[in-house]
C-alpha cells in the first residue's frame, strides 16, 4: 500500500483513476478516495475525473456567405465606370472569402461558396429578411420604394441612383439587399442558440446608414438593426440586452436611430466627426449624443475631430470608454458593425487602423456575452485592406490569440485624447466605471470666488498672488492697473520705474503649470506634494541682471466668475491695450524683446499684426508647448510677415502635432520661425532653449546698435 496521505501527489502510470462507489457521492465526506492500480494496488484519487466545463471550444465559428449578394451592383454609364468602379464594389465579399481559403480558415478551393467549409468553420446559409422581420425597424413606405425598383426601367433607376444620398440601385437591388439582411439574423441566431460559437457575416449591401425610412450612404436596409430586433423579440429571455459597436469609419445614423429610445441595444459608434462635415454629415453623430427617452444613456458616440487616426486611438478608446462601458452593461449578444474603412489603405476613410488593431478589438469584445459575438460586415473600399482586415478578425474568432501590434509604443493624436475625456465627461452621467475616480465630494455647483463668501477659491488666483508677493519682495514689482478690462488687479506686474528704462522685456504667460500627485483612492490632488513650475522667472531674473525693464502679464486660462471668457481675446486685449496706453509712451524706449509662454502669445502675434512695433521691438521668442501655432496676420502692412519670420524665435514641444502630421515639413513663414525642441513638456522646453533664446535678444538688440 502507498500512503494514504491525502495531499502527496501521485502519478498516473496510465490507468484511468476511477471514482470508487461511493454511497452519497459525496466528494467532502470521503476525503481519501482509492482506485485499482493494475488490479493489486489502490491508489489515492485527489482530484476526480470529470467531463470538462467548457462552452464554447467545441463549437466552430459560423459564416455567412452567398454569391447571390453580389447581384445588387452600379448600371454603368460611362467607360471610367468599369475602369475605376463605385467603392461599394461587389467583389468586396469576394476577396474575404478568398482570403479565408488561401489561409485555410475555409475549405472552398473553387471559391463557389460550397456548403461544407471543413473542420473550423460551420457555412450559415443567407436567406432573404421577410417583410415581417424587415417592418421591425423600416417603414412600410421605405419597403415599398425598395420593392419597387426591383420594376423600374433603366432610366428610372438612374433617376433614383442621382437622386438618392449616396445610394444606387438595380433590378437586383431589393433581392440582393434583403440577403444581407436575412444573413445577420441567421448568423446572430446561430450564436444565440448556440450551434456556433461566434459569426462572420461577410454581407453586402452595408446597412448601417439606412434609416427607419430611408436608404442611404450605399445601405439599403439596416442589416444589424434589423437582426438586433429580431433576436431581441424572437429570444425574450436568454437575449435582453445587446451591444452594438460600431468601428465604421463612419457614423451608424441608421442603427443609432432604430435604438435611440431603447434600452435594450448599446449603440458605441467610433467614426470621424469633423464638425458634422464628416458623411452622414448630421449632427446626430456628435459625442454628446446619448440617447432620449428609455434609451438615455444608451448611445456613445466616440468622434474624432481629424483623420489620420489609427491603432493608438482605437486601442485608447477601447481600453478607456469601449470596454469598461460594455463590461457594466452585462450584453447578452455583441454585435460588430465591422465597417473596414478605418484601415491602413483606404482612400475614403483615410486612417490607419492595422489588421492586428482588428484583431486586439474583436479579442476584447470577444470577452463580453460569454462570447456571443456576431461580426457583420458594413463598409470598407479597400479591397485588400478589408481581406486582410477580415481575416485577422476572422482567426481570432476562431481561437486564435490577437496578432501583436506594429508599433505599440505609438502615441494617441491629442485631439483623440480630448475626446475621449469628453465622452467620459458625457457618459459618466450614465455609467458608473467612469466614476470611479475623484470629486465625488466637490460641489461645482457652488460659486466660486476670489472673496468669502463662499468656500471654493480659485487655485490659479493663489499662484498669481504667490508670485506678485514673490517679485514685489525680492525686486519691488509693483501692479499695472487695466482699468478698462474685467481682471484681477495683478494680471500686469512690472519692474520699478519700467516708465523709465530704454530697454525692457514684456513676458507673456499663462498661469503656471501645476505638478500634483493624486491621492490614489479619491483622485483628488494632495497640495502637500504638489509644486508649481514657473519658468519665466528665469526670463525675469534674467532681465534684471541686465538692468532690463520687466513687464509680467498673466493671462488666467478662465475665470468662473465670467462664462464667455476667452483666455485668446483676452491676451490680445491686454496687449493691445498696454501698447496703446502704456509702452508706446515711455519716454526713452528704444529696444523691446517678447517672450512668450503657453497659449497666451497669441496676443504678442495679434499686436505685431495690429501695430506696426518694430521700430521698438527687435526680438520675440515663442514658447508654444504642444498648442496649436498662431500666424501673423499682417493687418499693418505686407512685409510684416518676413519681418515677423526673421525676428522670431517659435519654439515647440517635440511632440506638437505640427510636427506629428507633417514629419519633414516645415511649418509655414507666418508662424515665425520654429523650432522643434528634443524635451518634451513647456518647462521642460524652457530649460532647454533657454540660453539660445536669451542670445538671440541680445544678438538682436546688439544689431540695432550697429545700424544706428
Ligand atoms: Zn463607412
Amino acid at each position: 500500500m502507498m500512503s494514504t496521505h491525502n495531499t502527496v501527489k501521485q502519478e498516473d502510470e496510465g490507468t484511468k483513476h476511477k471514482l470508487e462507489d461511493s454511497p452519497n457521492g459525496s466528494v467532502e465526506k470521503k476525503p481519501h478516495f482509492m482506485a485499482e492500480n493494475n488490479g493489486k494496488q489502490k491508489r489515492q484519487i485527489i482530484v476526480p475525473a470529470c467531463a470538462p466545463k467548457i462552452h464554447y471550444t467545441p463549437l466552430k465559428t459560423g459564416l455567412c456567405y452567398d454569391v447571390r449578394m453580389r447581384y445588387h451592383a452600379k448600371i454603368f454609364t460611362s467607360y471610367f465606370e468599369y475602369i475605376d468602379p463605385h467603392p461599394e464594389d461587389p467583389r468586396r465579399i469576394y476577396r474575404i472569402y478568398k482570403i479565408l481559403a488561401e489561409n485555410g480558415l475555409i475549405n472552398d478551393p473553387t471559391l463557389s461558396g460550397e456548403d461544407d467549409i471543413g473542420e473550423l468553420m460551420l457555412k450559415i446559409p443567407v436567406r432573404e429578411a421577410t417583410v415581417e422581420e424587415l417592418l421591425q425597424v423600416h417603414t412600410k413606405e421605405h419597403l415599398d420604394f425598395i420593392e419597387m425598383t426591383s420594376k423600374m426601367n433603366r432610366e428610372e433607376l438612374l433617376k433614383e441612383t442621382e437622386t438618392g444620398d449616396s445610394v444606387y440601385f438595380n433590378n437586383d437591388s431589393y433581392s440582393a439587399a434583403k440577403l444581407p439582411c436575412g444573413g445577420a439574423i441567421e448568423a446572430c441566431k446561430a450564436v444565440v442558440e448556440g450551434r456556433v460559437k461566434n459569426a462572420l457575416a461577410v454581407i453586402r449591401p452595408p446597412g448601417h446608414h439606412a434609416e427607419p425610412e430611408m436608404a442611404g450612404g450605399f445601405c439599403l436596409f439596416s442589416n444589424v438593426a434589423v437582426a438586433a430586433q429580431n433576436i431581441l423579440k424572437n429570444y425574450p429571455e436568454s437575449v435582453r440586452r445587446i451591444f452594438i459597436l460600431d468601428w465604421d469609419i463612419h457614423h451608424g445614423n441608421g442603427t443609432q436611430k432604430a435604438f435611440y429610445n431603447d434600452d435594450r441595444v448599446l449603440y458605441t459608434s467610433l467614426h470621424r466627426f469633423e464638425l458634422g462635415k464628416y458623411y452622414p454629415g448630421t449632427i446626430h453623430g456628435q459625442y454628446d449624443q446619448t440617447g432620449e427617452g428609455k434609451g438615455e444613456g444608451f448611445n456613445c458616440n466616440i468622434t474624432w475631430p481629424v483623420g489620420g487616426v489609427g491603432d493608438a486611438e482605437y486601442m485608447l478608446a477601447f481600453e478607456q470608454i469601449v470596454m469598461p462601458m460594455a463590461r457594466e452593461y452585462r450584453p447578452d449578444l455583441v454585435i460588430i458593425s465591422s465597417g473596414f474603412d478605418a484601415a491602413d489603405g483606404d482612400t475614403i476613410g483615410q486612417c490607419h487602423v492595422s489588421p492586428s488593431c482588428y484583431s486586439h478589438m474583436t479579442h476584447m469584445l470577444k470577452s463580453l456575452a460569454r462570447g456571443n459575438l456576431c461580426v457583420a460586415l458594413e463598409g470598407g473600399y479597400n479591397l485588400d485592406a478589408i481581406a486582410t482586415s477580415a481575416l485577422s478578425v476572422a482567426k481570432v474568432l476562431i481561437g486564435e490569440p490577437p496578432e501583436e501590434l506594429p508599433d505599440p509604443s505609438q502615441n494617441p493624436k491629442l485631439e483623440a485624447i480630448e475626446m475621449i475625456d469628453k465622452v467620459i465627461h458625457v457618459q459618466s452621467k450614465y455609467w458608473k466605471c467612469f466614476r470611479r475616480l475623484g470629486n465625488s465630494g466637490c460641489n461645482f455647483k457652488e460659486p466660486v470666488t476670489e472673496s468669502l463668501i463662499t468656500k471654493n477659491f480659485p487655485l490659479q488666483k493663489a499662484i498669481r498672488q504667490e508670485q506678485f508677493h514673490q517679485l514685489e519682495k525680492e525686486y519691488g514689482f509693483v501692479t499695472l492697473p487695466i482699468p478698462k478690462l474685467e481682471l484681477p488687479e495683478d494680471t500686469v506686474l512690472c519692474s520699478p520705474d519700467v516708465f523709465q528704462e530704454s530697454t525692457i522685456i514684456i513676458i507673456v504667460h499663462d498661469t503656471p503649470e501645476i505638478w500634483a500627485k493624486r491621492d490614489v483612492i479619491t483622485g483628488m490632488v494632495d497640495p502637500s506634494t504638489s509644486i508649481t513650475v514657473d519658468s519665466t522667472l528665469d526670463f525675469i531674473k534674467w532681465s534684471l541682471a541686465r538692468k532690463y525693464g520687466v513687464l509680467d502679464v498673466n493671462i488666467p486660462q478662465s475665470l468662473f466668475e465670467q462664462d464667455n471668457y476667452s483666455a485668446m481675446i483676452t491676451s490680445q486685449e491686454v496687449l493691445l491695450y498696454l501698447w496703446d496706453n502704456f509702452v508706446k509712451y515711455f519716454p526713452s524706449l528704444s529696444k523691446v524683446a517678447f517672450v512668450g509662454v503657453g497659449d497666451s502669445y497669441s496676443g504678442i502675434v495679434h499686436l505685431l499684426g495690429h501695430r506696426d512695433t518694430r521700430s521698438a521691438v527687435k526680438a520675440i521668442i515663442n514658447f508654444v508647448g504642444r498648442k496649436q501655432l498662431k500666424p501673423l496676420v499682417p493687418l499693418v502692412d505686407e512685409s510684416l510677415g518676413d519681418w515677423y519670420f526673421k525676428n522670431s524665435l517659435v519654439f515647440s514641444d517635440r511632440n506638437n502635432p505640427c510636427w506629428v502630421d507633417n514629419e519633414n515639413k516645415k511649418p509655414r513663414r507666418k508662424f515665425g520661425r520654429v523650432l522643434r525642441c528634443d524635451s518634451d513638456g513647456i518647462n521642460n522646453n524652457m530649460e532647454e532653449r533657454f540660453d539660445e533664446a536669451t542670445d538671440f535678444i541680445l544678438d538682436s538688440f546688439e544689431e540695432w546698435s550697429d545700424s544706428e
